[in-house]
Parts: C-alpha cells; structure tokens; sequence
C-alpha cells in the first residue's frame, strides 16, 4: 500500500498540473470570489445549481499547489450532489482540516478528500486548504465574496 503522505504529494501535483473544471460557466446560478491574503490564493467559483442539485461546477484564479488542487478536488467531489449534501461536506472538509472529525471512524461524504486530513499538521496551509470550501459556501449562501482573513 502507498504511504498516505506520498499519495497527498502525488494528488495535490497531480491536480495543480491539470486541474479539473477550471474555468467559467456563464450563465451561472451562484457565484463567489474567496480571498486568502495570507498566501495570496485567489479563486473565483461559478456554479449552475438545478432542482436543488449541483449540477456543474467550475473554479478559475491563482494561487498555491494545495489552494489549487484543494479546488479541483472540491469541484471534482461535489459536481452532482445535492445543494445539501454539499453544505454537510463543507463543514466535514472543516472539521477534518481542524482535527474535529477522524475521516476513519466517522461517517462522511468526503471520499477520497480525506487525502488532505494531512494538512491539519501544517497550520499555515490550512487556509489555503479551506478556501475553496468557504468559498463554495459563500456561494451556497448567496454571498458573492468571502476573505479567510
Ligand atoms: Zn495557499
């Protein structure tokens, strides 16, 4: 079996070289800007959200291999959920992140997202883990900017 941490390396490589659902959609039902100045990651979500489904999903901007690959993996996972089932994985990608949730003895939608409970031991990249997620909440809310600072 692979070492988690190489396959972490290889995933997050893999997705910063060719990151999935990049661009925009347009027209988009939901949209948000997420700002991490602490790094300078800067991501811009467009969502097309149907009968209460996520239908498509797409992320564009500039920032660090894991705010990068952290997005593609987010588009990636929550492409066809349902706009609740995507609320309930925001707060379990954040309670993972934080050290709240163990991915290996409590129930959760994350699938192979659990690859980042790495990162809870790297405090200064937590944010830039997070902010696709915070970003797609603001989305969810209907608020169209959100800043980790
Ligand atoms: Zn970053």
């Amino acid at each position: 079996m692979t070492d988690p941490r190489e396959l972490y390396q290889q995933v997050i490589l893999e997705h910063n070289k060719k990151p999935r659902n990049f661009g925009k959609l347009d027209p988009c039902t939901h949209h948000a800007h997420g700002l991490n100045p602490l790094c300078g990651d800067d991501i811009e979500l467009t969502l097309v959200v149907e009968d209460g489904i996520v239908k498509d999903l797409k992320f564009s901007g500039h920032g660090c291999a894991i705010s990068q690959a952290s997005s593609s993996l987010m588009t990636v996972n929550v492409k066809g959920k349902s706009v609740a089932e995507a609320a309930t994985m925001v707060a379990q990608f954040r309670d993972m992140i934080r050290g709240k949730l163990d991915p290996a003895i409590d129930a959760h939608l994350l699938g192979k997202l659990i690859l980042f409970q790495g990162v809870k031991d790297l405090p200064i990249r937590v944010k830039c883990a997070v902010l696709p997620w915070a970003t797609l909440h603001s989305a969810l809310e209907g608020e169209s900017a959100v800043s980790t600072e």
